[in-house]
Formats: C-alpha cells, structure tokens, sequence
C-alpha cells in the first residue's frame, strides 16, 4: 500500500456512487463499482457477476432500544443474489479462476461458500465441486449447491476434515481452489467496509461487530478499513470485534489464554452451522485486526444465539443463526461497557433467514433447546415464540387466538 499513489478520495467517493446508476453490468455490482481497490484482473471482461453488494443498512429501531444503543444498524448481506455475504468473494475469485482459464473450481464448505461458487461457477460457464460435511449444514444451502449443478459431495467427516481431503485432490486434478483462505476472496469481501463508510457520509461507526468462523470476513473487512484510512478516504477505523459461537471458539480461548500467541484447534459444536469450525484458517490475521482497531472477541452461548436471532426476526429483518451471533455479542460488550451508549454500531448479518428455516421452525415450536441449555433465559425466549400454534379449522378457535396476541 505505501507505493501507492494516493488517489484523489473526493473523485473516488463520487464515482463509485455515480455507478449506482449506471446501465453497465460491472457498475451495477456492489462489489465492481469499488474496482479502481481491487486489482485483480488484467481484463474487466472476465468479470462473473450477478449484481451482488449493494445490500441494505438498516437501522434496529425495537433493538436499540432494548440495548440502549441509539445508532445501531445491521448491514445485511444476507441480501446478495445466493443470500451470504460469500457471493462479494466469490465474484471477484472466480472471476480470477475464468481468467486463468481453469474449467473446474472447488471448495470445502459449511454450505455457504459453496451456494455462492455453484452459482458463480454456472454463471460463467464452468464446472464446480464442492465438498460439505455430512449432516451437520443447513439444508437450504445444499439444495442451492445442488440446482446450480455442482458435484455436490457430502463426506463422512467435519469441515476441517472437508479441507484436508481437498487440498490432497488439488494437487492431483486441475482444479481451481475456492477455499476462504483465496486472497482474491478476501479482496471482495473488502467492499462491503465500503459500501458501510459511504452510507454514513465517510464517517466510519465506532463498531462493526462480525461472526467468526474460519475469519476471512473479519480479515476481509478489517484489510478494507484500514486501507480506506491510508488512502485518506476515511480518518479512522472502527473497533473490529468477533463473535464466536460458545462450542467453535478457538479464537476466543486464544485470546484469552495466551493473547492470541497460539491457537488450539477445537473439535466443533454449534447449531450456527456456519461457524462450526474448529480450526479457523485465518486466525492470525484476525487476532491482527482486534489487536489493530481496538475491538474484542467474545463467545455466546447456543440460547444467547437463538434469542438474538429471534429478536432480528421480530424487527421483520431476519437472519440465519450465525449472524445472530453479532447482536448476542453485542449484549454482552455493552454489559461490559465496551460499547457504550452513545456510540455508532453497527452488526455484519452474513447470512439469510431463508438458509436455515429447520432452525426457525425448531425454535418457534420449542424443539430447538434443550432445558440444560437455557442460560437463564427461557422467560426471554418464552416472550419471543408465543406466536406459532396449530388448531382445528374454526373461526372461532383463531379469533380467540387473535385476541389473546393483542392482549399480550
Ligand atoms: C461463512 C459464514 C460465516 C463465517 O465467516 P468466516 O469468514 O468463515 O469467519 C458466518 N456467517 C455465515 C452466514 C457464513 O456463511
């Protein structure tokens, strides 16, 4: 970065929005229109796109008033073309994979990233394999792996183990690899930090709170702030904090026991299927971005997770569970006064309510917790699923319920 000649940030700032309105495909994208910060490609023509970025920022009017945080948004990138934020990586690495001229790309995955590189992968002609670990990931996201035609392999394994197998098959078959850690992936999961500094008038939040999996989004997001600051585009970086789920916390335990010297792989367990890593790929680098933007990392437990998705649900913007980590971390920073009142927050929702409907289902019926599981929280949880019931088909039986849901 220090080579770089520093462009000129008002210029930049008015033609990125300019493209908003342009008839262009690669302007359209919410990832492309931010080109002149990702250089990647020798020829824009190799650009696979589906129109991703560009998702909404909405402010959390019911939830900060219950937390007390005023200014608290969520930016959804459950909102791009395959329903994560996978699809702003995956433009621009498989726009890379075409370039190169490969025919075949793949990936392990918790069902996210391979949704996004199916499609993409389609979109441009090509054929892609993915690798997911059996039975532990939403059903949602297989079913989209499999409609956008990928060889959609499920293996007696966990996802780290999804990993090992595929390096081994890379070195054998010509096949381009499409795992979290690619750096091109990194390099479009940059721009929704960008597409966050421009809603707020380049005035950057004072949080930006991220679900940690395998940590290439909070590396992702952490690079782009910081970038954005260098070239004079913004004058300061948010706190970067992580949130993992309580059973795939191997950062925070890190953190904990040896300041993020070491990190100890963890046999994973959560719900939030999309966390479930034990063996983060890209811890060091964010342990880098904590460190650097003063943020923290934070574990919540699986009935802090359902609360807090609930609870996004009921505000009409809903979330699939990992996201929800963002808001239940939030709790808990700002119990410990690490948010405070009056400052500007914002939560990364990475994934659609859509993904994973089993959970939401499960939840609003009572299924999805077991008691031991509760944390004290079950009068919460009670208030927020009183909602859902099956009756006889009577007028008279849904007028009651009718009633009775006014009255609470
Ligand atoms: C991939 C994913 C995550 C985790 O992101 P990492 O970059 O692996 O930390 C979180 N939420 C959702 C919905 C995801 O798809």
């Amino acid at each position: 970065m220090a080579e770089i000649r520093k462009p000129n940030a008002g210029a930049m700032r008015w033609l990125w929005k300019e493209r908003c309105c342009s008839n262009v495909e690669v302007d359209q994208s919410g990832v492309w229109r931010f080109r002149e910060l990702l250089h990647i490609l020798r020829d824009e023509a190799n650009i696979v796109s589906l129109r991703e970025g560009n998702t909404p920022l909405y402010h959390l009017k019911k939830i900060s008033q219950s937390t007390g945080i005023e200014q608290l948004f969520a930016k959804h990138q459950g909102m791009n073309p395959t329903g994560s934020f996978k699809d702003a990586g995956m433009t621009t690495a498989l726009s890379v994979a075409r370039e190169l001229g490969f025919e075949w790309v793949a990936c392990a995955s918790t069902g996210n990233t391979s949704a996004a590189m199916a499609a993409y992968a389609a979109r441009a002609g090509m054929r892609s394999l993915v690798l997911i670990p059996e039975g532990k990931i939403a059903w949602g996201k297989l079913s989209q792996a499999m409609d956008y035609g990928a060889v959609t392999l499920q293996l007696r394994t966990d996802f780290d183990g999804c990993v090992r197998i595929l390096s081994d098959v890379v070195k054998c078959a010509p096949v381009y690899l499409l795992n979290s850690v690619n750096p091109y992936r990194l390099e479009g999961q940059k721009t929704p930090a960008l597409e966050i500094a421009e809603a707020f008038d380049w005035e950057v939040p004072d949080h930006l709170i991220v679900p940690g999996g395998n940590l290439a989004n909070s590396s992702a997001l952490g690079k782009a702030f910081l970038e954005m600051q260098h070239l004079g585009l913004t004058t300061k970086t948010p706190k970067i904090s992580v949130i993992q789920a309580e059973g795939a916390s191997p950062l925070y335990r890190s953190l904990q026991d040896n300041a993020g010297e070491t990190l100890h792989p963890v046999e994973a367990q959560t719900r939030a299927t999309a966390i479930r890593i034990g063996n983060p790929a890209s811890w060091k680098k964010a342990v880098r971005v904590i460190q650097q933007t003063g943020g923290w990392c934070e574990q919540v437990g699986e009935a802090e997770i359902a609360l807090a998705k609930a609870e996004l649900g009921a505000e009409g913007i809903g979330c699939e569970p990992a996201s929800a980590v963002t808001l239940a971390g939030l709790k808990k920073l700002v119990k410990h006064e690490r948010v405070l009142p009056h400052e500007r927050v914002v939560l990364l929702l990475t994934g659609h309510t859509l993904k994973d409907s089993d959970y939401t289902i499960a939840y609003h019926r009572g299924e999805l917790l077991r008691p031991d599981e509760m944390q004290g929280l079950a009068p919460e949880i009670e208030a927020t699923r009183k909602n859902a019931a099956e009756l006889d088909a009577s007028a008279d039986l849904v007028l009651r319920e009718l009633e009775r849901a006014t009255i609470r």
